[in-house]
């Protein structure tokens, strides 16, 4: 942004800039990123810039879709800029531009148009040997045929978009396909493979700055953990997904996230909480137009009510997304509704109706994944891993020398079954990494913290040690949020957290409590003692310079709250006294200890 302010306005290269810092924080903060593409346009327009209009349209067309305001002003900016880039030869904007307006076809559900459209963006995006581009539209091509329930095309064109974005070397672009992948898998039933592609798809995209992208991953992770009983896990991705998709100001992404949470809520037998998130996701859901996830939202609710004994609602509901799951082609949540209202029916004693919905789920269900698209989809994913392997063989062969590649075949091998080792090994640990720690600060997170203080509590119980805990909580942080962006306020919660973290002895328990809030479980330490520690971090809290991060933040200060024993054991409620004491340090004026 200062490198903006200090370009001379009314020029091409300030309005070049404006492009380019509006298509940068495109995701990550799409609000903003629509007041600078409206900025470039106007001035643009000031000072009859064509190249610089055409961009400012094509940034300000997708804000507008991202946030799903005014539709038909962002189909009139994207036409304008589609012939303009035309006009002016550029075939890498139009190439894009032609991208944008198929992603809101697709959206749309206007599945012919929308594949249309894409085949013409990767003409263009071939021609100019744009290869990033080219996996992205191959990527948008597999997702129209995702919701189309078309697995096997979807893979097809996933795969391929792997392939492309992988010789690139381009990481997004790769977790995209990794994650859609995943996701393609999971709507087949396969959640191991599933869970597999996700987890690659997630290590790659947080190698990123793409945290949007991190944000649909963890909803796509966290609805496959539901699925697959995993509640906790699954809640922890899902609520992370909704503040990541809620930052970035996506309705799309956010009315996913409340799907998946209402969905694991549903499961863990809160209907209530569940009832109020899918009302919440209908809600947004139906202002991004897209018709599939609506459906897949009604489907949630009228499961939902039936769970909570109201079969006459339930139905209504399943029978009006069922006439919009036919009518989208939409076979894999047709076959679900069908699947439930055959329960339904079934439990309510109908059964001819059951018969019939059940004959249908059938139907559909062999329409998916009957045996020919079996075999394609097994032949697709073996295929991927051997085009893998025989791109490793060609490496061999072009190194000559018959014997050596023997010798190397055998390593090869073994190098393969031990890369294969470390990689499933990698990935159970990613899970219980996934499991315990906190995304944002890599402090445990509350479910390990609790874990860990119940141990911790039984330990100073049975050798009778002293136990104490402490509750830090930074102040007035909201206004540092406000003032300075959320995203400063993230780097003060890593930096609090790392410092946390570096200060405490090793046995000690540093963990994210909530928001703003930390734990440190000081074990094996009188509470005289651990008034001390504390007293000390506090300060070291207060001097921790963040200059860096914005010229007017001066630091930050954190109240404490202490409470502990001195050898007994503990049986009070030593949370719930330090809260207390936190409570009494921001009431004497924050910035101090309180025990
Ligand atoms: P007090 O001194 O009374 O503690 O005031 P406060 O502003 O720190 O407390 P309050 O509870 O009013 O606000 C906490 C804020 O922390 C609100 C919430 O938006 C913010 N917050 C919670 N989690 C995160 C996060 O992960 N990132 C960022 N940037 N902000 C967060
Ligand atoms: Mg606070
Ligand atoms: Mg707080």
């Amino acid at each position: 942004m200062e490198a903006i302010a200090r370009l001379a306005p009314d020029t091409p290269a300030h309005v070049d800039a404006l492009n380019e810092q509006a298509h940068r924080l495109r995701h990550e903060d799409t609000r903003a990123a629509l007041a600078l593409g409206r900025e470039a346009l106007a001035t643009a327009l000031r000072i009859d810039y064509q190249h610089g209009l055409a961009y400012g349209l094509l940034r300000v067309a997708l804000c507008q879709h991202l946030l799903a305001i005014e539709p038909e002003r962002c189909l009139a900016h994207l036409s304008q800029g589609i012939g303009l880039f035309e006009a002016l030869g550029d075939a890498r904007g139009a190439g894009e531009a032609v991208n944008l307006l198929a992603n809101i076809h697709a959206a749309r559900n206007d599945y012919t148009p929308a594949l249309e459209l894409y085949q013409r963006s990767l003409v263009l995006r071939r021609q100019l040997g744009d290869r990033v581009g080219e996996a992205g539209t191959l990527n948008n091509m597999g997702l129209v045929f995702r919701q189309t329930a078309q697995f096997a095309d979807a893979l097809k064109y996933l795969l391929m978009s792997l392939e492309v974005a992988e010789a690139a070397e381009d990481l997004r672009a790769a977790a995209y396909a990794l994650t859609n992948i995943g996701g393609v898998l999971a709507d087949l039933g396969d959640s191991t493979h599933a869970l597999q592609y996700h987890l690659r798809g997630l290590t790659l995209i947080r190698q990123t700055d793409d945290r949007a992208h991190e944000g649909s991953t963890l909803a796509s992770l966290g609805r496959l953990l539901t699925q697959t009983g995993h509640h906790a896990e699954a809640l922890e991705h899902l609520q992370q997904a909704l503040q990541l998709a809620q930052r970035a100001g996506n309705l799309g992404d956010t009315g996913a996230a409340l799907l998946g949470l209402g969905l694991a809520h549903q499961h863990a037998g809160d209907h209530g909480r569940a009832e109020r998130l899918l009302l919440e996701a209908l809600s947004l859901v139906r202002r991004t137009a897209n018709r599939v996830v609506e459906a897949e939202v009604l489907l949630a609710l009228g499961r939902n009510r039936w769970l909570q004994g109201e079969a006459g609602p339930g139905i209504e509901l399943l029978d009006h997304a069922l006439s919009m799951a036919r009518d989208l082609q939409a076979d894999h949540v047709a076959g679900r509704l069908h699947q439930l209202l055959s329960q339904v029916h079934e439990q309510a004693g109908r059964f001819d109706l059951a018969l019939r919905e059940f004959k249908a789920f059938y139907q559909c269900q062999q329409r998916i994944s009957g045996q020919d698209n079996q075999r394609r989809i097994r032949a697709l994913l073996g295929r991927a891993e051997l085009e893998r392997a025989h791109r490793d063989a060609e490496h061999q062969r072009l190194r000559g020398d018959e014997l050596a590649t023997a010798l190397d075949a055998a390593r090869e091998s073994e190098r393969q079954k031990q890369a294969l080792l470390a990689q499933l090994a990698q990935q159970s640990d990613m899970l219980r990494q996934l499991a315990r720690e906190d995304g944002l600060t890599g402090l445990a997170n509350r479910r390990w913290l609790d874990a860990q203080w119940a141990h911790e509590c039984e330990r100073a119980r049975r050798y009778q040690h002293a136990l104490a805990v402490a509750m830090v909580d930074i102040d007035h942080f909201k206004s540092i949020n406000d003032r300075f962006s959320h995203r400063v306020g993230d780097e003060v919660l890593r930096r609090v957290a790392r410092l946390l973290r570096d200060s405490c002895r090793r046995g000690d328990v540093v963990g994210r409590y909530g928001g703003e809030e930390f734990m440190v479980v000081l074990v094996e330490t009188p509470v005289d003692l651990a008034a001390a520690a504390c007293e000390k971090l506090r300060q070291r809290i207060a001097a921790l310079p963040l200059g860096d991060l914005h010229p007017d933040l001066k630091g930050v200060t954190v109240s404490i709250g202490l409470a502990g024993t001195e050898t007994d054991p503990v049986d009070a409620d030593l949370i719930a006294e330090a809260d207390r004491q936190l409570y009494r340090a921001k009431a004497e004026g924050r910035d101090r200890l309180c025990r």
